[in-house]
């Protein structure tokens, strides 16, 4: 496993590959790895015969108030596990490798990225869609892996590539939990034992919506089961505040007032809690 810091050197790479007729897959991250991203990279693994994961701690997708100076970072572990993973390159720039100075031009993804995440974090779309389609210029993959888990971040990537033609098919893989169903991230360890604890609630909620809407065959009233679940968040003491409950159209990303109107869309129910100062996103989709 080789890391590379440099954009040149891992385009004059992927470049080589590719005249190779290599199958490149890649898996961008932001490191400190957990199962979740180790999913994505053994998905990857399957279908590809080179593997690049990238490393990179985005600060353009951090508003001014969020957690930058503290997003947890190890690279000598990160590099350990992805090494077992049997990963051939890591990807692993600096800041200003990838945003030099006089650096000026950004993505913005309309329509997909408003709302959920997006009302919450202005700009952080517009880093996240400018960043990923930096690194897929560089990592040049035949298809790159996303995790479920960001559903609005994927269905804005997913958006992008086939707005700006990019020549990457977008893979989404499932998400990722620990035992008692709490989805893995990254900032879980900014969790203390109480609010450890009572993270859970968000997936039960979640399962609570997807078992009412299955049962009684998509007739439930979205504002009474929007209620149901905030009672249920509320009731544990380290959920300080909801961010938002939202049932959405899985591909537009539109809001559905209501299940009654006969369409066949999936349903993305997604919601955002704070447990203090951690801020904790999870989501899932019920097919119809
Ligand atoms: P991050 O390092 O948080 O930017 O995540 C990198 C990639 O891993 C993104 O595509 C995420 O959606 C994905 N990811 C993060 N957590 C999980 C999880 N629990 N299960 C599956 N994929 C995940």
């Amino acid at each position: 496993m080789k890391i590379l810091r440099r954009i040149s050197e891992t385009q004059k790479l992927t470049s080589s590959l590719k005249a190779k007729k290599k199958i490149i897959g890649f898996v961008p991250t932001m490191g400190y790895l957990h199962e979740g991203h180790l999913s994505l990279i053994r998905e990857a693994k399957k279908k590809a015969d080179i593997v690049i994961v990238s490393i990179f701690v985005n600060p353009l997708q951090f508003g001014p108030k969020e957690d930058l100076s503290r997003y947890p970072r190890d690279f000598k572990r990160d590099e350990k596990l992805c090494r077992g993973e049997g990963v051939d390159y890591i990807f692993y720039p600096s800041a200003e490798e990838m945003y030099p100075e006089g650096y000026s031009t950004y993505v913005d993804v309309k329509g997909v990225s408003s709302g959920l995440e997006g009302d919450i974090r202005p700009g952080h779309f517009i880093g996240v869609a400018t960043i990923v389609l930096k690194l897929f210029n560089i990592a040049q993959a035949d298809f790159s892996v996303f995790g479920q888990k960001d559903a609005q971040q994927a269905a804005v990537i997913k958006k992008m590539a086939s707005d700006l033609n990019v020549n990457t098919r977008i893979i989404i893989s499932p998400t990722v939990r620990e035992n008692d169903g709490l989805a893995m991230s990254s900032r879980n360890v900014y969790l203390d034992d109480a609010q450890r604890a009572d993270a859970p609630y968000l997936y039960k909620s979640l399962q609570y919506a997807k078992r009412k809407i299955e049962l009684e065959k998509y007739n439930r009233d979205i504002a009474f089961l929007r209620a149901q679940m905030y009672k249920l968040i509320k009731s544990r003491k380290t959920a300080t505040k909801i961010d938002y409950i939202s049932f959405n159209d899985n591909e537009t990303l539109e809001e559905i007032k209501s299940l009654k109107n006969g369409k066949k869309t999936a349903v993305l129910v997604s919601l955002a809690v704070r447990f203090g100062n951690v801020r904790l996103i999870d989501n899932i989709v019920i097919k119809r």
